[in-house]
């Protein structure tokens, strides 16, 4: 059988610990005896980061705009302890922020659901997409903590010194100030990744804020997403079958509940950090969760929602055995090569992408999985493996799919 072959290279960004290990075994074992695998290779493993003053990190993202799809290592970002570990010249900023920041995109995560592990929702029967804005409010905060009687005011002075003011609150005793921003342009980048997500996966798109108590602030972002969505995609949305359905964050916390799934929840930042923590749970691991950061201007960066399971690292460097869950690595794999094929008219590679998901969907239903799964799967027949041979029994099932 020939080699799938590809066209443009897909930038590969490599990472650390496990997830490093497992990196290799994928490719090893599930891509390339199928595929003629094109790829620009960065590694952002903290080593090569260290050695290059993170220089790496941002070629591989100047990469990602100008090829347009990315598949991503989980990394380690730097705290005390990696100081020694690693040696460390500085203690380097996290890798997915760096990237966030010159893709301006917005993450999007989406659980893989599959028959044995059940929600704790049991009527979600398809998954919820959580798209979180990465940007302002509390986030970016000022804070300030008040120890008398006295005045606080909220003052803009514009560029040619005129001040505006709005009274805070007049102190009689101690207390607590917090000063936040958002700004339009970072709003209207993070409604059109949502709008633009929504149609590329045919699902609805549903926003939420508290614009009836802060009738400013969240209003504004009520306001720029209607605005856009009138302009610029009522029309696509009308033809694809798909709908923009904007409530207030309480009326949207009961729907979820209530619903059965298949639609993209966008979120404020903090809302998105708190809700993307009780979906994920609720779906039942952090291992089964996707991840896809989408720029305004369609650049795609894949990778898994977990880290680079340290404690699991740690164990393989003894020699011994783990069984580390790769389901969400191998889905950053496939995400990135079917949006590859899907740009470049690949059909051969996108069915490839599709047999790969589903290969690895039926070896878990099959009952074989990693110790994570069979801790919670209800499957009666289930048996839990170690990391290595989990993706060989994926290989025996996308053998026969091939
Ligand atoms: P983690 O890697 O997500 O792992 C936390 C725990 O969750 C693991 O110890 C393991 O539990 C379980 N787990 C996560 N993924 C798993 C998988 N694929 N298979 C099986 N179990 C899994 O988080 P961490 O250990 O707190 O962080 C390690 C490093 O990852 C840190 O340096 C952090 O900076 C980095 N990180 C990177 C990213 C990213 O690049 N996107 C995201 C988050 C964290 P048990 O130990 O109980 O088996
Ligand atoms: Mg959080």
């Amino acid at each position: 059988m020939s080699k799938i072959a590809m066209k443009t290279p897909l930038v590969e960004m490599d990472g650390d610990e496990m997830t490093r290990i497992i990196w290799k075994m994928i490719k090893d074992i599930l891509l390339l005896p199928y595929i003629d695998l094109k790829t620009e290779y960065y590694d952002l493993g903290l080593v090569h980061r260290n050695e290059t003053n993170d220089q790496v990190t941002f070629d591989s993202a100047e990469a990602t705009k100008k090829y347009g799809v990315a598949v991503k290592c989980a990394t380690i970002t730097p705290n005390a302890a990696r100081m020694p570990e690693y040696n460390l010249k500085e203690m380097w900023k996290s890798p997915n922020g760096t990237i966030r920041a010159i893709l301006d995109g917005t993450v999007f995560r989406t659980p893989i659901l599959v028959k044995g592990i059940t929600p704790y929702i049991p009527t979600w029967t398809k998954p919820i997409t959580i798209a979180r804005h990465a940007y302002g409010d509390v986030y970016k905060n000022t804070e300030m903590q008040i120890s008398k009687k006295g005045k606080a005011e909220l003052v803009f002075t514009d560029e040619d010194g005129n001040e505006t003011r709005e009274l805070i609150h007049e102190f009689k005793g101690s207390g607590i100030i917090q000063g936040i921003h958002n700004r339009d342009d970072s709003i209207s980048s993070f409604a059109r990744a949502c709008f633009n997500f929504a149609l590329d996966t045919k699902q609805d798109l549903w926003f939420a804020t508290k614009d009836t108590i802060s009738k400013k602030y969240d209003h504004r972002f009520k306001d720029i997403f209607q605005e856009i969505y009138e302009k610029e995609y009522k029309a696509r949305f009308e033809e694809a079958g798909i709908e923009y359905f904007y409530t207030l964050i309480d009326d949207a916390v009961a729907r979820v509940i209530r619903s059965e799934g298949g639609y993209i929840w966008a979120c404020k930042n903090y809302d998105g950090d708190v809700m993307s923590d009780m979906v994920a749970t609720a779906y039942g691991s952090l291992a089964m969760m996707t991840s896809v950061l989408v720029s305004p201007d369609g650049v795609y960066e894949y990778e898994a929602a977990h880290g680079t399971v340290q404690r699991h690292y740690y164990k393989h460097l003894k020699g011994e055995k783990t069984s580390t869950n790769s389901v969400a690595t191998i889905f950053a794999w496939s995400g990135a090569l079917r949006k590859r094929g899907e740009l470049d008219g690949l059909s051969e590679l996108e069915a490839f992408a599709d047999k790969l998901e589903r290969a690895t969907i039926k070896t878990i239903e099959d009952g074989v999985m990693t110790g994570d799964l069979a801790a919670l799967s209800t499957l009666e027949n289930k048996k839990s493996v170690d990391t290595e041979t989990f993706l060989r029994e994926v290989n025996i099932r996308l053998e026969q799919m091939l």
